[in-house]
């Protein structure tokens, strides 16, 4: 007998249809002698319509009761759920994130789990029952609800299945696996067959929205067994795991990110200490830098660029040419009309040219590359946002086709 999670998102419990076809696919799971956990996402849209719903009211309603509405939407889908499974026969039991023993900081809208208290679960489980559970919720130590992060159901299903070693996690999601590109965006892209915890969540932060990266940070932390694949089509999906084989392939996917932006500072002294001025006060303000590029100096200036995620762009604008003088640099350019275009792959390690290959791509239909930033297994690029589903593209050819 197996323990097998199985994590169904907002789409694949969107109406009354979809949640018979997931009530199938769970009972399935079960009549094969396997004990079951369910975790489930809101229905469709109901997370973002809850949150326009806040905004109408109270445009900066506090975290705590964001919390509460949020993590409502989860509350109706794992009660549908379980009466279309009773419907089947077969005993089930729904439980909110805080009954399944979900134990998290009180950091509202963004918490971290500190534990899971499994004996509610294992009691249930134990007692033969399919245990459905609310998925992206928890409870503080004072008691209140709180909620993961936007997509934190992912992360709800990783850490239930590492808390009870389960045997396998399964993602049910509207895509059936992980795929090269985003396949809205490239015609050509194409499923993989597997790929590596740390390629996956170099994909999952760059940009690809199959996996909440937190969960894939997590499945590699405690070795969970990993599955992404559709509820909607029966074909199989794509496995995350520690090891792949490496097949022939130089990296495993291209993919883009709009969520940045880029600060310009024009004349900063080539003197230690400016960078340290600089970055001290965008961490002060708790901004995440993400690439960083200095010119080499002219005279005895020279420029420093960087990235941040757009919601940041106007506040780090604003508390660096509130300072430009203090600090003694010159002046401070933003800008949001840029993406981060990135590749991803552990083949790139041991195979040359790879860089070469990306810019080449980019250079054939005379994209321009603002910045460039590497790491063992991804290289990003910051291009013009107008040109950015073009570099996908372009890419993924040179790479797959
Ligand atoms: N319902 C939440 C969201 O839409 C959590 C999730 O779907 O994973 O962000
Ligand atoms: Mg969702």
């Amino acid at each position: 007998m197996s323990l097998i999670v199985q994590k169904f998102g907002g789409t694949s419990v969107a109406n009354t249809e979809r949640l018979k076809n997931v009530a199938r696919i769970v009972t399935d799971t079960k009549k094969k002698g396997n004990q079951v956990v369910v975790v489930v996402s809101a229905q469709g849209d109901t997370t973002d319509e809850f949150e326009m719903k806040a905004k109408e009211l109270n445009e900066n309603p506090s975290s705590r009761e964001m919390d509460v509405l949020l993590s409502s939407g989860e509350q109706i889908s794992m009660a549908l759920l379980a009466m279309a499974i009773e419907k089947l026969g077969f005993p089930v039991i729904s439980l909110t994130g805080w009954q399944a023993g979900f134990k998290t900081k009180s950091d509202h809208c963004n918490a971290r789990i500190k534990k899971i208290d499994t004996s509610r679960l294992e009691h249930e489980l134990n007692s033969n029952k399919i245990v459905i559970v609310a998925g992206f919720q928890g409870i503080d130590k004072y008691d209140d609800i709180t909620t993961l992060g936007r997509g934190g159901s992912d992360t709800s299903a990783v850490a239930i299945a590492a808390a009870l070693n389960a045997d396998l996690c399964q993602i049910y999601t509207d895509v059936d696996g992980v795929y090269t590109a985003d396949p809205r965006l490239v015609k050509n892209a194409v499923k993989l067959e597997e790929i590596s915890f740390d390629e996956m969540l170099e994909l999952a932060t760059l940009g690809a929205q199959v996996l909440h990266n937190r969960s894939v940070e997590m499945a590699k932390k405690y070795n969970v067994n990993l599955e992404v694949l559709s509820s909607l089509t029966n074909t199989s999906g794509t496995k995350v795991k520690e090891k792949v084989t490496m097949e022939k392939l130089l990296i495993r996917g291209v993919t883009k990110d709009d969520d940045t932006s880029r600060i310009a500072l024009l004349n900063v002294p080539d003197r230690p200490g400016f960078a340290y001025q600089i970055f001290a006060l965008m961490s002060k303000y708790n901004i995440n830098v993400d690439i960083i590029v200095q010119s080499i100096g002219r005279s005895d200036m020279k420029d420093i660029s960087f990235t941040v995620p757009m919601k940041d762009m106007e506040l780090a604008q604003k508390i660096l040419t509130e300072r430009k003088d203090s600090i003694g640099i010159g002046d401070v350019i933003a800008t949001d009309s840029v993406s981060k275009v990135s590749i991803v792959g552990a083949g790139m390690q041991t195979n040359p040219g790879v860089a070469a290959k990306m810019f080449e791509a980019l250079y054939s239909v005379g994209i321009n590359i603002n910045m460039i930033s590497t790491s063992e297994i991804k290289i990003s690029v910051l291009v013009d946002k107008k040109d950015s589903v073009r570099a996908v593209n372009v890419i993924h050819e040179a790479f797959f086709e």
